[in-house]
Order: structure tokens, then C-alpha cells, then sequence
């Protein structure tokens, strides 16, 4: 058996995958897969909380971001790539959990509150939409992961994660619920205490400059994305800056974009230094180098992404091993997690 540490993250079929994704968690998983045990996982049943009405495109979707993750760097030789919906443990665990969490908890947690707000659901949602974050629980506790590489608005969604892990352990593992993460002790739990690993940008704002990058939002720059899309995308970023000898905001959402694109540090410092002192540079020319920066990123991944166009057997072929890998390993947290709180009365297995 590995003993290497596991790595649980992914995404939500809404949309095709930006440049939030690949700053904010993308980049650091394919760092780890060197390194860890790394399982990738396509939250279509998640994407079912809002887009219930277009399962055509949740199917589409979920194929297209295969390709965005393949077109960034990720192996599906080294890295798990996988699908909730065929991945029947974790169903099972949100049933559980969901016993483990006062109700009040959930509807607490101020990433829901704000998705509630900014995609306008009001006071519509479904029932499933709350219960997304006790799957998301589920999502990480199937695979006893150690560390979560997420953006800054899931850090919520892990802490929801830490708390069932220890009543879990506290109730049916006896473990006093305020040892530390690493006590020898916890060793005895069936669950590790799962950790946040945000990246250097934990929340890329997105094209109109407000709201985080984000693919329901219109307001995202697509991996996909030509330089001329990239460029005009980037040309609609309001940054309230009148003339180039305004003195302007280092933390703008534009001065944003020149840390986290402009690789040259030299260059970037001298943009930053000259904007801020408002030293004749005008938004517009900055627009232009950021937007140069980002196709330069994305040029290789889209001749990458080609590859892959048009064939969707090779796509579904690469769930398929990666859904079987992670039903592995959480089919077998599904048996201790029963064994442990009296649900073990025989054993099952899943074949592929
Ligand atoms: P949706 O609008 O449907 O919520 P999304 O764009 O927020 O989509 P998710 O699938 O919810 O994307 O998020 C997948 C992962 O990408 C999460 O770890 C999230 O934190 C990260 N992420 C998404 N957007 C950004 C961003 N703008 N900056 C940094 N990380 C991000
Ligand atoms: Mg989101």
C-alpha cells in the first residue's frame, strides 16, 4: 500500500475551466502529482444543485474540463481523474454526515451565503443546493485526504470538512475531538484532519473587476480563450483610473493580473512602481502586456488541448481508469467508516 500523502480536489461541471482555476489549485496539483497520491474530481451530481434544467451541458461540460485539466499539465498515468456520479461511497458518506451537522452549521458557511447571492438563487434553491456542502465533505473524506489544493472560497467548505472528520472520530472512534491534526492518536480515527493548501492567488478576480473569476459569473478568462478574446476580455476590466498620470491602486485587480502573470519580476515591479506613482502609464497599454503575458501561458496548453479535440472515447476511457482507481480507495473508507459506527453487516464490492 502507498504511503504517500492523498490529495483530493476538483471542479464542477458549470462551465469550462480559467484562469482562476489554473492560478488557484490547477498550478499546485500538477506540482503534487509527483509527489502524492492525487485523485481529481468531476463534481457533475454538484453541478445538478443549479443546472438541473441542462444536463446536456453538465454531460458536455464534464468531458470539456478533462480536456482543460489534460491541456494544464495534469497525467491521467499519475493523477486519478474521476466521476462523483459513479463514485457511490461518496453518496453514501453525505447521507452519514448529514446526521453529523446541526443544520444551522451548513447554512452558516459564508461561501454558500455568498453563492446563494451572487448567482441570484434567492430564495428558490433547491434542497440540494445547502447539501452540496456536506458532499463536499463527503467528496474529501472518501479518499481520507491529507491536504485539499483549493482556492481562498473554498476555505469554509474545509473547515466544514475538519469539524465532521472529528465528530466522526470523536463518536465513533473515541478520539477527544481537540487533539491535534498530527496526535499520534488520531491514528486510531478513520479519518486524517484534511488541511487547505491555497496557492500564492487565492482569488483571482475576475474580467469585471469585482467578483471572483468564476465560470457562472460571464466574467472569466477561459483557457480556451484566443489572444484576441484574452485581449478584449482584459480590455473590459473597469479599473476607475482616468489618465495615465493618475496615481493608481497596487491592489487593483489589474496590478492583480501584473503579479500574477507578468513572469518577469524586474518588468512587473516596474509596471507596479510607475502606475502607482502614476508616471504616464496608461491602463490601457498595461491591458495589452498582461494580456500578452496570459496567451503566452495558454499557447502550450491549447496546442495541447488539440490533441484531445473531437475525441471523446479517449476522454471517457480516461474517467473510466480513474473512476475505478478512486473507487478503490473509497469503497475501502466506505467498509472502515461502517465497520467503525455499526453499519458492517456484510461486505460489498464495485467491479468496472
Ligand atoms: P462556479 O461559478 O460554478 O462556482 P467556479 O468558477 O467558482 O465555478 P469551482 O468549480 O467552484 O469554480 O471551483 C473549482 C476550484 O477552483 C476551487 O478550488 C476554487 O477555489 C478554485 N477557483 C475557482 N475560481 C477561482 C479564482 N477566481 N481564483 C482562485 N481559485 C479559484
Ligand atoms: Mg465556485
Amino acid at each position: 500500500m502507498s504511503t504517500r500523502e492523498v490529495i483530493l480536489t476538483g471542479d464542477t461541471p458549470t462551465g469550462q475551466l480559467h484562469l482562476g482555476h489554473y492560478v488557484g489549485s490547477v498550478r499546485r496539483r500538477v506540482e503534487l502529482q509527483d509527489t502524492h497520491d492525487c485523485y481529481f474530481l468531476l463534481a457533475n451530481m454538484h453541478a445538478y444543485t443549479t443546472r438541473s434544467h441542462q444536463p446536456n451541458e453538465i454531460h458536455s461540460d464534464t468531458l470539456e474540463i478533462v480536456r482543460d485539466y489534460l491541456a494544464m499539465g495534469i497525467n491521467p498515468e499519475k493523477s486519478a481523474i474521476f466521476l462523483q456520479s459513479e463514485t457511490p461511497a461518496i453518496a453514501e458518506l453525505t447521507f452519514l454526515f448529514a446526521m453529523l451537522l446541526p443544520f444551522n452549521r451548513v447554512m452558516r458557511n459564508p461561501t454558500l451565503k455568498e453563492e446563494i447571492k451572487v448567482k441570484g438563487l434567492g430564495d428558490n434553491y433547491s434542497f440540494g443546493f445547502p447539501l452540496y456542502a456536506v458532499g463536499q465533505t463527503a467528496d474529501i473524506l472518501a479518499f481520507r485526504a491529507h491536504a485539499v489544493p483549493v482556492g481562498e472560497d473554498q476555505i469554509p467548505h474545509i473547515e466544514l470538512t475538519r469539524e465532521v472528520a472529528r465528530r466522526f472520530n470523536k463518536l465513533y472512534c473515541g478520539i477527544d475531538e481537540n487533539v491535534e491534526d498530527d496526535a499520534p492518536e488520531m491514528k486510531n480515527g478513520v479519518f486524517p484532519i484534511p488541511r487547505a493548501d491555497v496557492g500564492k492567488v487565492g482569488r483571482l478576480i475576475g474580467t469585471d473587476g469585482v467578483n471572483k473569476m468564476s465560470k457562472s459569473l460571464n466574467n472569466a478568462i477561459l483557457i480556451t480563450d484566443t489572444p484576441k478574446k484574452v485581449k478584449k476580455k482584459l480590455g473590459q476590466l473597469y479599473t476607475g483610473r482616468q489618465s495615465m498620470t493618475d496615481p493608481g491602486d497596487a491592489n487593483s485587480s489589474l496590478m492583480q493580473y501584473v503579479d500574477t502573470f507578468i513572469t518577469d519580476e524586474t518588468r512587473a515591479a516596474e509596471i507596479k512602481d510607475k502606475y502607482v506613482r502614476g508616471d504616464n502609464i496608461g491602463d490601457g497599454h498595461v491591458k495589452v502586456e498582461v494580456a500578452a503575458a496570459i496567451s503566452e501561458l495558454l499557447e502550450p496548453m491549447q496546442e495541447r488541448r488539440a490533441q484531445y479535440e473531437g475525441d471523446d472515447e479517449t476522454i471517457v476511457d480516461i474517467i473510466r481508469g480513474g473512476t475505478a482507481r478512486a473507487n478503490a480507495r473509497t469503497e475501502e473508507t466506505l467498509s472502515m467508516a461502517k465497520e467503525a459506527c455499526g453499519l458492517d453487516f456484510f461486505s460489498r464490492s464495485i467491479t468496472f
